[in-house]
This record gives C-alpha cells, sequence and structure tokens, in this order.
C-alpha cells in the first residue's frame, strides 16, 4: 500500500497524496549556457521527463534561470547550496520549487527571507540531504554518516521551515549505497507526511547505476515509499529518465509506451530471436501506446505469452506466429518477424489513438 503523503503542486505536476510518482532528472549542462540547457531539457522532455533541476552554483547562473523557465514545458527546480541570494534570484527567475537545506545558507533571517519568498509564490522546498555532505556534529555523533544520522539532519531542517510556518517541503535522503538510503527513507517515512523524493546518489555508470537504482527505488516503490524519483547516473541524463521510467513501469505504477517481454532463448530456440528482440525494442521505444510486446523463442512458452500479450511473436523453426490481442494472426518468416510486430503495433496506434 502507498504511504499517504501530503498533497503538493509543484507547478504543473501534482506530487504527494494520490498523483501518480513523477519522473525528474538534472541537467548537466551549466545552467549559464541557456541554449545547451534547453536543447537538453527539450531531450529530456521527449525522453518522458517531468520536472527538470538545474544547478545554480553562482549568480551567472541564476540569472540565466529566468530565460530558461521562460521556454521550458515542465516545472524547473534550483539546485542551490549555501547562498540565499541564489535562492531569492531564482525564485525571481520563475522556478517552481528549490531544492536547498535550509540548515546550510546561514543567519536565520536569510532562511526567513527565502521561506517568505516560497510562500508568496508557493514554491515547496526539497529539503534534500546526501550522506556526503552530512553535518559535522551528527558525523562525531554517530561515527558515520548512518541512515539514523540521516534522518536526523532532515528533521532538523525540516524544523526550521515548520517553525517558521512552512510546510510546503519534500524530503530526500540520499547515499550511494542502497541499504543505507532504504534504511534511512523506511525511518523517516513514518515520522513525518512529507513528499518523499527518492533516489540512490551517485549511484555510479549507467550500467552499474540502473541496477542500482533498480534495486533501491524498487525496494522503496514495492513499500508504497516515494512520490517523486530521480535516477543519478554518471552518464547522459536522458538515460536517467528512461531507467525511472522503466523502473516505475516496472511495478505497475506508471504506463508509457511499450512494456517488452523477450525470453532467454535456449537450446530449443531456432530463429536469432535476440536480434529481433534487440530490433523491436529499439523500433517501438518511442511508441505512444502502452502495450506488452511479447519476442518469445519457442513452442513451449511462447504461444501462451505472445498469447497474454497485445502482440507477440512465438518462434518455430525458421519462422514464427504472430500474435494479436490472444489471436493467432499469421506464420512470418524469420527474417520479417521484427518489420510485421513493428507494422502491427503502429496499426494499433492508428486504431487506439493515446488520449
Ligand atoms: Fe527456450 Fe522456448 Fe523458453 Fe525461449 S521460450 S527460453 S526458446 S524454451
Amino acid at each position: 500500500m502507498r504511504r499517504i503523503s501530503r498533497p503538493m503542486q509543484l507547478g504543473s505536476v501534482a506530487i504527494g497524496g494520490d498523483a501518480p510518482v513523477s519522473v525528474q532528472s538534472m541537467c548537466s549542462t551549466p545552467t549559464s549556457d541557456v541554449a545547451a540547457t534547453l536543447a537538453q531539457i527539450e531531450r529530456l522532455a521527449a525522453a518522458g521527463c517531468e520536472i527538470v533541476r538545474c544547478a545554480v552554483p553562482d549568480e551567472q547562473a541564476a540569472l540565466a534561470l529566468a530565460a530558461i523557465r521562460a521556454d521550458c514545458a515542465m516545472p524547473m527546480i534550483a539546485d542551490i547550496h549555501f547562498d540565499y541570494r541564489l535562492a531569492m534570484m531564482a525564485l525571481q527567475g520563475g522556478v517552481d520549487g528549490l531544492r536547498l537545506n535550509p540548515g546550510n545558507i546561514g543567519a536565520r533571517w536569510k532562511v526567513e527571507e527565502v521561506v517568505r519568498a516560497c510562500a508568496e509564490r508557493r514554491v515547496p522546498i526539497r529539503i534534500g540531504v546526501n550522506a556526503g555532505s552530512l553535518e559535522k556534529d551528527l558525523l562525531e555523533r554517530y561515527g558515520h554518516p548512518t541512515a539514523e544520522a540521516m534522518v536526523e539532519s532532515a528533521l532538523g531542517h525540516i524544523r526550521i521551515l515548520e517553525d517558521l510556518g512552512y510546510g510546503e517541503i519534500k524530503v530526500s535522503l540520499k547515499a550511494s549505497d542502497i541499504r543505507r538510503t532504504v534504511e534511512a527513507y523506511r525511518l523517516l517515512a513514518v515520522q513525518v507526511d512529507y513528499p518523499l523524493h527518492i533516489g540512490i546518489t551517485e549511484a555510479g555508470t549507467t550500467w552499474a547505476g540502473t541496477i542500482k537504482s533498480a534495486v533501491g527505488l524498487g525496494a522503496l516503490l514495492y513499500d508504497g515509499i516515494g512520490d517523486t524519483l530521480r535516477v543519478s547516473l554518471t552518464g547522459d541524463p536522458v538515460e536517467e529518465v528512461r531507467v525511472g521510467w522503466e523502473i516505475l513501469k516496472s511495478l505497475q505504477l506508471r504506463q508509457r509506451g511499450p512494456v517488452f517481454v523477450s525470453c532467454p532463448t535456449c537450446g530449443r530456440c531456432q530463429i536469432d530471436l535476440i536480434s529481433v528482440a534487440e530490433e523491436v525494442e529499439q523500433r517501438l521505444k518511442d511508441l505512444p501506446l502502452a502495450i506488452t510486446v511479447a519476442v518469445m523463442g519457442c513452442v513451449v512458452n511462447g504461444p501462451g505469452e505472445a498469447r497474454e500479450a497485445d502482440l507477440g511473436i512465438a518462434g518455430g523453426k525458421g519462422q514464427g506466429i504472430l500474435f494479436r490481442r490472444g489471436k493467432v494472426l499469421r506464420k512470418v518468416p524469420q527474417g520479417e518477424l521484427a518489420d510485421a510486430l513493428v507494422a502491427e503495433a503502429w496499426k494499433l496506434v492508428e486504431e487506439e489513438p493515446p488520449g
């Protein structure tokens, strides 16, 4: 069952409550380079990114936010560390959300000023605790950035905002190891009702980071924890979005495009199934219809899976049987299987245009 969190609005995207778990990413371009950042945001949007975050390390970056915001079709979050003036500039630039730890920006009046400006614009603040940058006193007390220390850090930042009467808060508790991250989120999830932004930080390169993110976020989401997610990869942020969607689709929490089923092949397979499966996946990755597509090697499990899917093939000797919604359409020679499946998928799009 999903954890009940308080609903809030980040620009046009609802977060928490019963809103779908949203997929976000972060630009890797210098924010001060408006054209490059907007080009990357466009690629992220095409991959299904719903919220984008930009780093604001200096005034040039803060000044660029207004121009980026003007042409950005999705809600935008400014990522601020230490300098409250950058937060104020970002708010003036029209951002929809801030990522900022109030305990790290100094005097109380600075926090008050930021909170007042956020309240005027109904801009949520994400408190982002990261195991790599935990407060010194917590590290001394706990010895290491443990899950408990991370939660205590988050509660400290939350208290600062609550004392100022501000409740538009999201929280993240990220570590680069899965056990600590999952434990920290589980501990915090029962103590507050703020929406949780989940992620495994610094998860690694696209290959290793995808696996770590799927395991960590999968465990949390399966427990009903998580209102918005970011997959962190050392690579193209577009991959973060694709992986995020795949995680949500695999848990049937969201739908977007096809879900693929294909067998691992074995000694019974008599067609070149691996290349057919890879070609079909590649050619249908942007299909605008949430369907299941099965590519199966032989008559053992093939007809069963292919029949259950919206579209499927079950391999035979040098050929395959094409299925659509449980019915056999025809036999197709091996060399034409990918074409036949792709054509059938687009026929479905024509017949059932997506909303
Ligand atoms: Fe092997 Fe057939 Fe199963 Fe594929 S469907 S793994 S070819 S038995």
